[in-house]
């Protein structure tokens, strides 16, 4: 069911619906997540003993696509020592005196550990591409350092997973006026949010390129359907939880001979 939305060739953002629910059932699908969320944390209890593997979870989208909930919910039943979040904001004077990865780098997260970005690298040909932050001779070869960057990471024992949250327009209004009217979001709410709201279809052309040219197998992007709150959070559960349990993880051997030992 989740296969198609994982991206193995070239994709078009608009053959996407947004709002697309696979055909599942809220209420049953959460008790799945949940069911799901909770493989996680074991699996994870393993992934923490680990010394030579660790995961790298990328969530990408637009303001308000969901990417804080997405972190929140796949990390309900994991161990907080064990995780590693990243909220990459717009770099400051030091990390822009160095090369755009250099921040990225050293927020990956340690071996044992789930680490989290939320926004990344990815931004560097994405915010900086619309709004112009950078001329086209800085971002364009971007695209092969990334790939470069995450092969490095995948030979290093990562496995990594990237979601582009995709949301729709229509979607993104009504959060970003719930953000306006509840104290509570009021927060979130940014003026710079509406700015790249109005160049919506130049995010969009940069979010594909960078999908198309920046998914090789051991870094797949996966587009996930983020208008239903429940069915992103779904698929995210998903994938993670395939790819932690294909990494067969097992408890490190004892590195002495334990027989020898008795606790009185
Ligand atoms: P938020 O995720 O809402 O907290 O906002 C973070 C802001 O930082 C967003 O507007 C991002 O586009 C921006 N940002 C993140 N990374 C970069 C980057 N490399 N260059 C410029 N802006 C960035
Ligand atoms: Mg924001």
């Amino acid at each position: 069911m989740a296969q198609n939305i994982i991206v193995k060739s070239r994709i078009r953002l608009s053959d996407f619906d947004p709002a697309e629910d696979f055909g599942l059932r809220k209420e049953k699908t959460r008790a799945a997540t949940h069911r799901l969320l909770e493989r996680i944390g074991g699996l994870q209890a393993k992934l923490y003993a680990n010394t030579r593997r660790a995961v790298l979870v990328v969530m990408q989208g637009m303001d308000a696509a969901g990417k804080d909930g997405a972190a929140k919910s796949l990390l309900e039943f994991v161990n907080p020592a064990g995780v590693e979040v990243t909220d990459f904001k717009a770099p400051s004077s030091e990390e822009l005196s160095h090369d755009f990865l250099w921040r990225v780098h050293h927020a990956v997260p340690r071996y044992g550990r789930i680490g989290v970005f939320n926004r990344s690298h990815y931004e560097d040909v994405l915010v900086v591409r619309v709004m112009k932050l950078a001329g086209k001779e800085v971002w364009a070869p971007r695209f092969e350092q990334i790939n470069r960057f995450e092969l490095n990471l995948h030979q290093a024992g990562y496995v990594q997973l990237k979601f582009y949250l995709h949301i729709s327009r229509e979607e993104q209004a009504e959060r970003l006026r719930a953000r306006l009217a509840d104290p509570s979001k009021n927060w979130k709410f940014e003026g710079a949010d509406l700015d790249m709201r109005e160049r919506w279809p130049e995010f969009m052309t940069a979010y594909e390129e960078a999908i198309n040219r920046c998914s090789p197998k051991h870094a797949r992007w996966h587009i996930i359907p983020a208008d239903k709150k429940w069915v992103r959070d779904h698929l995210i559960a998903q994938q993670v939880c395939a790819a932690m349990e294909e990494m067969e993880l097992a408890w490190p051997k004892p590195r002495e001979d334990l027989s020898k030992y008795r606790v009185k």
